[in-house]
């Protein structure tokens, strides 16, 4: 087989690159080990009839206007906007932490200034502030730290807070104020008809073929090409010459509820003092779709299995720049990606990362064209 370039992984990072190269003129092969497209944002009616995301609840969010508008070209949107809660002392809190979240735990009536002002006699302060616990107590103090964020961490990562860079903690914001979105982004919608279609419209390209259920390793010598996109977990790409950089895994359990119209009151309640699970989610909330039941999905936690986190420590940071380091070596193969880049990405993230490292090729094939 003869194509410009194969890409490897059907995800965001593999499908933006491929649509991309696509567009630009190259011929593009694009293989999954999976059976379908879409990554980890595949979503698929269950048995019953209700979209779900087989691999855990995918809520879209963006500042990106660059990022937005180019998806916007291949899927019209819902608006959603996500909300959490937690169970803390066996009510349902507001996460992130904001003004009802304090006045309702402490039995308190605060306004926004007094909020403002409890953090502050609450805080610990840490300098520097580095790890996520570092990141916590800094913000919200001790008994917060413990009760919305060490059991969650621990299940979650099965690390402590103080075990974790800082910015795996910092992606939830502290607000003074009662506004009780998950996300702050301009830009929260999700896909009308679902990620899978709209996958499927950006994989639907004439210079385009798609393979799924195939392993880079079987097609590895068997395409000649040009040129790799790899967005696999980079240190399997190296056969693991330095070591297994630690992925963090989960179990799905999905469960449909027939008969019943709301399970819980918002899209997604954490639980990060109970359960074996961090949280269940409720498909309908995200998707906005009307069934007589409903689907819901708890995560577990595990070390084993699909690889779905990097995992943000300095030393797996250290680990993945020596791969980073042999990942350079190699200008035939771009690495991209949440497992390539070894980066806790969200998708937005993922599809600004893959855009931007198809301009090299973009810009010689334009250069080609001038040419010829
Ligand atoms: P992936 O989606 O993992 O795609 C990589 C693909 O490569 C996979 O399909 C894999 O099968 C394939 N592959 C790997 N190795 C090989 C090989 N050797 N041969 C062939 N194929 C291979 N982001 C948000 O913005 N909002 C959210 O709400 C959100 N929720 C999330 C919830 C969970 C539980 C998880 C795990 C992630 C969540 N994300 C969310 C992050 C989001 O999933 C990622 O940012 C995005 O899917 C990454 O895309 P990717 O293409 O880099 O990787
Ligand atoms: N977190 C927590 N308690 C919560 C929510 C989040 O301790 O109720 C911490 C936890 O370490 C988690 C991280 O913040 O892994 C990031 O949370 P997010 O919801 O962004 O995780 P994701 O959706 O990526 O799994």
């Amino acid at each position: 087989m003869k194509f410009d370039v194969l890409v490897v992984g059907a995800g965001f990072s593999g499908s933006v690159t491929a649509q991309c190269l696509a567009d630009a003129g190259y011929s593009v092969l694009v293989i999954d080990r999976r059976e379908h497209i879409a990554g980890n944002a595949f979503d698929e009616p269950d048995r019953h009839g209700v979209l779900i995301h087989r691999y855990g609840p995918h809520i879209f969010h963006t500042n990106s206007d660059k990022v937005a508008q180019y998806l916007s070209r291949f899927t019209e949107w819902i608006p959603y906007e996500h909300r959490v809660l937690a169970e803390v002392n066996e009510e349902l809190l507001p996460i992130p932490i904001n003004q009802d979240t304090i006045n309702r735990l402490y039995g308190l009536h605060l306004d926004e200034a007094g909020v403002a002002e409890y953090l502050e006699s609450v805080r610990e302060s840490r300098q520097p502030v580095r790890t996520s616990e570092d990141v916590v107590l800094n913000s919200v103090g001790r008994d917060l730290c413990d009760k919305f964020f060490r059991g969650y961490t621990k299940k979650q990562w099965g690390l402590d807070l103080s075990e974790l860079a800082g910015n795996v903690a910092a992606r939830i914001p502290v607000r003074t104020n009662r506004d009780d979105r998950y996300f702050s982004d301009k830009f929260q919608n999700m896909p009308k008809e679902g990620y899978t279609r709209m996958f499927e419209r950006m994989l639907d390209h004439p210079n385009i073929t798609v393979e799924v259920g195939i392993d880079f390793e079987s097609m590895c010598d068997r395409v000649r090409r040009k040129h790799t996109v790899y967005t696999g977990p980079v240190d399997a790409y190296f056969k693991h010459c330095y070591g297994h950089l630690p992925y963090r895994s989960l179990h799905f359990e999905h469960e449909h509820l027939p008969g019943v119209r709301r399970h819980q009151p918002v899209g997604t309640v954490n639980y990060p003092n109970r359960h074996a699970y961090t949280r269940i989610t409720e498909f309908k909330y995200l998707t906005a779709q009307e069934h007589s039941g409903t689907s819901i999905v708890r995560e577990f936690p595990r070390a084993e299995g699909d690889p779905y986190y990097p995992i943000p420590r300095p030393d797996n940071e250290a680990l993945y720049q020596r791969y980073k380091a042999l990942a350079d070596a190699e200008p035939d193969t771009t690495f991209v990606g949440r497992l390539a880049q070894y980066r806790y990405y969200n998708m937005d993230q993922v599809v600004a990362a893959a855009l931007k490292a198809v301009e090299p090729l973009v810009e010689a094939a334009k250069g080609e064209t001038v040419r010829g």
